[in-house]
């Protein structure tokens, strides 16, 4: 063990699991009551601004990506109940879930297929409004389907947008910025897949990879742009606008709850299980749902157990200041969206009121969840995604609802099923592969 380990055990004893790289579920002492939270960071009234903006933009939405009709330009996904995974995974993990397990499936958000085409799409469109607005080429009160024509492609295609990715950010920015008509520059880390590299380049993207971590690759790409006067840099590490994407899910979710008559209240609470690679997603998704919830929701993020830098950072209290290398966490993972060694700069600290927990998850128990909602749903999400099962699989989440006066057959469950829909054919049968034989070796 080194210096830095030691002093981090004795100081937070319960961090000991994360350190030797094994499972647990943290649970966060300084959760508050929703109306007791102050912050003034990111206002909430700007949920609202956000989904305005949507509004605004549905038009274009589906005048540019025709498969958004059937919704009418509104990016969202389903909601499904899933509870042959659910007896699946209670038998297999000898754990008692016995309230009803839903999917949130991101996974399936049309244009990138993943929880990327919120924040992502979302920050694009702002500043692509925010140019037009400024060179009086659009008014709020216009027909948005105006910003697919020739005209507006033209004048998009004198700036660049850049962003560092480990892929599916990537994937979201690229596809829009370029539909936009913007030139586009996607820095890549190590842990991209390569199909996600080849795809971005048939939309015409530039594709710069580099052999380092995602913290390197956002660096290099955020100095790359900011030679650039034309160029607008999409940072992952500080966008409160990825963050506030995101953030509309809340809202959006509450209507789907009602619509399907499942009642969230004091008695019938909901848990959410978010995958968290640097936190915008699952923490931007919190936010809002907190908002939308308040008390009765109550948000677990997710990460993979070689790469817990949001857990480290929370828990420490030193947020952006710790890297999971620091205290020999590889930072090492197959679940790409989450690689992550360092946290945002910001989300750690909003989110930490509304946080319920951080759990973790090895590699191999993604790939085996992966094929068991294969076996008892027939639905594919992607790895990463699979991390929204690692806390429900833990034992001591069951002292967290004790504690809390809950009776566990009233929470209704959500798992944040992140992406998976682009996974081509060839990756989903390797990752199926490799399931089959971690499966006809693993103990649980
Ligand atoms: C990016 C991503 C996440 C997590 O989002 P962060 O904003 O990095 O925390 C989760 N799952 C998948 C599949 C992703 O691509």
């Amino acid at each position: 063990m080194n210096d830095k380990q030691e002093v981090l055990i004795k100081k937070y004893p319960e961090l000991e699991r994360a350190i030797k790289s094994e499972e647990m579920l943290w649970i966060n002492k300084n959760r508050k009551p929703y109306s007791t939270i102050k912050q003034d960071t990111v206002p909430v009234e700007m949920i609202f601004e956000a989904e305005t903006r949507w509004k605004r933009f549905a038009p274009y939405i589906m005048a540019a990506f025709p498969e958004t009709v059937k919704t009418n330009g509104v990016i969202e996904s389903d909601l499904l109940d899933i509870n042959n995974m659910r007896n699946k995974i209670s038998k297999e993990f000898n754990v008692n879930i016995d309230g009803n397990l839903l999917l949130k499936m991101d996974s399936q958000l049309p244009i990138s297929g993943s929880v990327k085409a919120r924040g992502g799409l979302y920050e694009v469109v702002k500043y692509a409004e925010t140019l037009a607005l400024e060179n009086n080429l659009l008014k709020e009160t216009d027909d948005y389907s105006i910003l697919n024509s020739p005209e507006l492609h033209e004048f998009f295609g004198n700036y660049t947008i850049q962003v560092g990715s480990t892929g599916n950010l990537g994937l979201s920015i690229g596809i829009i910025s370029a539909k936009l008509g913007f030139k586009v520059i996607v820095h890549m880390s190590s842990d991209a897949k390569e199909w996600k590299k080849a795809k971005l380049r048939s939309h015409g993207v530039e594709v710069i990879e580099y052999a380092t971590d995602y913290c390197e690759a956002v660096e290099r790409g955020r100095e790359e742009s900011d030679k650039n006067p034309h160029s607008y840099f999409v940072d992952d590490e500080q966008s409160v606008d990825l963050f506030l994407g995101y953030s509309v899910a809340g809202l959006r979710l509450k209507r789907q709850l009602e619509e399907k008559n499942i009642v969230v209240d004091d008695d019938h609470p909901l848990f959410v299980y978010l995958p968290c690679g640097i936190g915008g997603a699952p923490g931007g998704i919190t936010f809002g749902l907190r908002d939308a919830f308040g008390d009765n929701v109550h948000c677990f993020f997710t990460e993979p157990t070689n790469a817990c830098c949001m857990l480290m950072g929370v828990a420490t209290g030193l947020h952006d200041e710790t890297n999971v290398v620091d205290y020999g966490i590889s930072g090492v993972t197959d679940a790409d969206g989450l690689a992550v060694n360092r946290p945002s700069a910001f989300v750690g600290k909003i989110v930490e009121p509304h946080l319920s927990g951080i759990g973790t998850i090895n590699d191999d128990k993604l790939y085996v969840l992966m094929d068991y909602l294969l076996e008892t749903q027939d639905i594919f999400i992607e790895p990463s995604a699979c991390a929204s099962f690692g806390a429900i699989i833990q034992e001591s989440l069951n002292d967290y609802i004790i504690e809390n006066n809950i009776k566990s057959k009233d929470i209704t469950h959500i798992a944040w099923a992140t992406g998976g829909d682009m996974v081509p054919e060839d990756a989903r049968n390797e990752y199926k592969e490799k399931a089959k034989k971690i499966r006809a070796n693993i103990v649980l």
